[in-house]
């Protein structure tokens, strides 16, 4: 796997015009800068792979666009040391910037084809989560719960209670909620019962599966 000055230059691009739009946390900005991105594309696609646009992966399902990566990161409000649970592994990219950041990662994948490939190639370029699950992310994964953060890569048409139990009092969650566009919503945990609700713009992600479809 190469990574060579052109793909250097290409990513600070991505990463200046990132910041154009409005990214300003320079840990998250820092990470993207870090993370090879082309790698977890099929490398015909170079072209695609700095432009600031979700591409598709298999399984019918997409590498996120950078900016999107970057704000979910953004709004999870992590610092290194924290333990944050991904939903949708995909391609693997979200959950390696999240490493980069020395975030504790655990991440769950709903469809297997995607979970093999990115637990056999996350390790093989470097990148070590805590825990890489094949199964239902509306569950969380109450076994390794509470954590930090919690980000749901897939849109949701409800909140799932489960996730809003696993957070740490303080901790966030930060989900797309909706069903043709979601709202990028941040549920902040102030006491045992009570959470503070934020939104933050309109996105479109591919759906949240759940036992239906
Ligand atoms: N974070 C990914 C990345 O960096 O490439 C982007 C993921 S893609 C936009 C959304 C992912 O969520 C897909 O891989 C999809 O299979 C997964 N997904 C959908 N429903 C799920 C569920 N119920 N539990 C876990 N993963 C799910």
């Amino acid at each position: 796997m190469k990574d060579t000055f052109t793909h250097k230059g290409m990513r600070k691009k991505l990463v200046d015009s990132l910041r154009k739009k409005g990214i300003t946390n320079e840990n998250v900005l820092e990470a993207i800068n870090r993370v090879p991105r082309h790698w977890f594309m099929d490398s015909g696609f170079l072209d695609h792979a700095y432009v600031d646009k979700a591409f598709p992966i298999a399984a019918d399902q997409t590498i996120s666009q950078p900016y999107t990566v970057a704000r979910q990161t953004e709004l999870l409000e992590v610092v290194s040391g924290d333990k944050v649970l991904e939903i949708g592994t995909g391609s693997g990219y979200q959950c390696a910037v999240l490493l980069e950041m020395g975030v504790q990662v655990y991440t769950i994948e709903r469809q297997n084809e995607l979970f093999k490939k990115a637990s056999l190639f996350l390790p093989k370029i470097g990148y070590r989560p805590k825990k890489m699950v094949f199964g239902d992310g509306y569950k969380g994964l109450p076994e390794f719960a509470p954590f930090d953060g919690i980000v749901v890569t897939a849109g949701a048409p409800f909140v799932p209670k489960p996730l809003l139990a696993q957070l740490k009092i303080g901790g966030r969650l930060v989900i797309p909620v909706g069903e043709e566009l979601q709202i990028m919503t941040v549920f902040t945990r102030k006491s045992e019962k009570e959470f503070e609700k934020t939104e933050h713009g309109e996105y479109r992600f591919v759906p949240l599966l759940g036992d239906k479809n």
